[in-house]
């Protein structure tokens, strides 16, 4: 059997252990199903050692018998005390390497003796010397020590001829790396490195812990919340309950933070349950992220770069699976930072990669499944300056690794409203007209006495087969309506419906949308669309009231309009007047 070289990224937070095995990076498997390891030792009572998962659990009771966060801790001279004995900081990531050696060999089933281990970029000498003596005690010869952001960068293809620029934005549980690499072919260089070694995911649970004790405060009163404040154990459930709730509102609009029996006051159970709105989560946060956002512009300029020299920006660390991240690092930067790979497992991948290539084995490009195509639906909202019915809200976004599940909230329009359109698009223009129709429901029957913003929350659930799930929900009464929309996937290609769209639009009559008059040609179209959409909503309206021959009338006017929505200006136009013409005489 050959000698393996397993890749390793020895995180403040998580650890994961990769390999690449006939051409294919695999993230090795800790247990069933999870490949995150968290990086905490511990002893437990009986005097056994405790790595990952049981030392996480152990913490909120034991505390001072288990060991966080000893990255943070590398090339110090400190020692650290477990148990009744202490240890140095590569002793104790030693014992999480150990852990990682053995799971690998469990799984490759032959021994390993080598690996390649990554360190953030901006780790000294000292520190970088620390990491491998911690291989070394684990019974591993670190062949080689890799930069974090250019493990990332491995994984995101390489390869590329021309050179390009990446920022790789690393936010983790604790700590903000932003870097600027160069890729060259296969070599990739950091330029420049900035962060800050106290931010990250943590910070953000600590946000919500503080919202659900000012919950309590508010519910039971400020002794209350303080007995939760000094009970360790009350505040260890809190936390766990906070970054759960964070995990869902990275894909839901709302969480709910709910914990019986947090404790006991004055002999009557206290029990926690509040909801969360991402909303008011997102305001939380935004402070921290600004200063990510700074961190970044300093980064830049460490590398004499501009925000016009980035290429693409790379998302890495779970934390920046924060749809407000992305938002703001768009928002910042101009470009759209690409997801397709786990954010949590790209380092070690590219550990693995890199394994590979000193090994001398030839690895194909990581494949993950994900979607082609954006999915999204179509609300009310501003497009080129004017208020437009049909802006293309994105659910499920291009590249996204499948299968995904994604929720929006989205509110009524009006007083009342009774029934809500509810279009289902795949595309990437802003205007959901322009998009494929792949679906459309309508929800009947929402509250007559509910007033304008209504809650109304939409899931987007996307699947392996390519069968898109889409669940709509009047949020205050749970009023559910659902569509299954099978092939999704299996649509043309873009460019296809481009070229398909262009013959539609000859075919009409219609000059071919080139890039200089396409615009105002478009936007013409579709507010005269817009405006012979309202006319038919309204004349809908009137035939309730109208006797039968006006109504007959009526229905013919509106089917006139209908029957040339998608036509020309002009034969639309004659259409719309007739059935405005219609309308006044009805009306007066
Ligand atoms: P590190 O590299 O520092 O060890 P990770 O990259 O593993 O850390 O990131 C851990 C952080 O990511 C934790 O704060 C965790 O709660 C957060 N996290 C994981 N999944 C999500 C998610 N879906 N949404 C938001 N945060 C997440
Ligand atoms: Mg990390």
């Amino acid at each position: 059997m050959s000698e393996i070289i397993i890749g390793i990224d020895l995180g403040t937070t998580n650890s994961e252990v990769a390999v690449v095995r006939d051409g294919r990076v695999e993230v090795i498997a800790i247990s069933e199903g999870v490949r995150i390891l968290p990086s905490m030792v511990g002893l437990a009572d009986d005097g056994s050692l405790l790595v990952g998962e049981a030392a996480r659990n152990q913490y909120v009771l034991r505390p001072e018998r288990t060991v966080r966060s000893i990255k943070r801790r590398m090339g110090e001279t400190s020692r650290i005390a477990l148990g009744d004995k202490d240890y140095s900081p590569p002793e104790i990531s030693a014992m999480i390497l150990r852990r990682l050696k053995q799971i690998a060999e469990n799984h490759l089933g032959q021994t390993v003796n080598k690996a390649v281990i990554t360190v953030p970029a901006y780790f000294s000498d000292v520190q970088r010397q620390a990491t491998r003596e911690a291989g070394e005690i684990a019974g591993l010869e670190v062949v080689r020590i890799l930069n974090e952001p250019t493990a990332a960068a491995l994984t995101y293809e390489t390869g590329h001829q021309c050179a390009r620029k990446a920022l790789v934005y690393d936010l983790g549980g604790g700590t903000f790396d932003v870097s600027l690499v160069n890729l060259e072919g296969d070599v990739v260089e950091v330029l420049a490195s900035h962060g800050n070694n106290h931010l990250g995911g943590d910070d953000f649970d600590q946000k919500i812990v503080e919202f659900a004790l000012d919950h309590l405060q508010t519910t039971y009163g400020a002794e209350v919340a303080d007995a939760a404040r000094l009970s360790a154990v009350a505040l260890a459930r809190l936390q766990r309950a906070a970054e759960a709730a964070k995990i869902t509102l990275s894909d839901h609009p709302y969480a709910m933070l709910a914990e019986e029996y947090l404790l006991l006051h004055q002999g009557d159970p206290v029990h926690l349950a509040v909801e969360l709105s991402r909303g008011d989560y997102e305001a939380m946060i935004a402070p921290y992220i600004a200063e990510t956002l700074d961190a970044t512009h300093i980064a830049l300029a460490g590398a004499h770069l501009t925000v016009s020299d980035i290429d693409e920006i790379l998302l890495v660390g779970g934390a920046t699976r924060t749809p407000l991240v992305a938002r703001r690092l768009e928002e910042a930067l101009g470009l759209v930072p690409r997801g397709e790979l786990d954010p949590d497992l790209c380092v070690a991948m590219g550990a693995a990669i890199q394994a590979g290539v000193i090994h001398g084995d030839q690895t194909s490009r990581v494949l993950v499944d994900v979607t082609p195509y954006t999915f999204g639906t179509a609300a009310i909202g501003m497009l080129d300056g004017e208020e437009y019915p049909y802006c293309f809200i994105p659910l499920i976004r291009k590249n996204t690794p499948i299968p995904v599940t994604k929720s929006e909230v989205f509110y009524t329009a009006q007083d009342g409203q009774e029934r809500i359109d509810v279009g289902v698009y795949q595309g990437e223009d802003r205007d959901a007209l322009n998009n494929v129709e792949i679906g459309q429901f309508t929800i009947d029957g929402l509250r007559r006495d509910a007033p304008a913003g209504s809650r109304i929350v939409t899931t987007f659930s996307l699947d392996l087969d390519g069968i898109l799930h889409v669940t709509t929900r009047e949020k205050e009464t749970g009023l559910e309506h659902s569509i299954t929309i099978a092939n999704a996937l299996a649509r043309q290609e873009t460019d296809q419906l481009d070229a398909a769209r262009e013959r539609v639009r000859t075919l009409f009559g219609e000059a071919p949308s080139t890039p200089g008059s396409a615009d105002g040609d478009g936007a013409d179209h579709r507010r005269q669309r817009v405006e012979a959409l309202a006319l038919v909503e309204k004349a809908e309206r009137l035939l309730g009231t109208a006797g039968a021959e006006d109504g007959e009338d009526l229905v013919n006017g509106i089917e006139a309009v209908k029957d040339v929505l998608d036509q020309g200006k002009e034969g639309l136009k004659v259409a719309m007047d007739s059935l405005a013409d219609l309308l006044y005489y009805l009306e007066a």
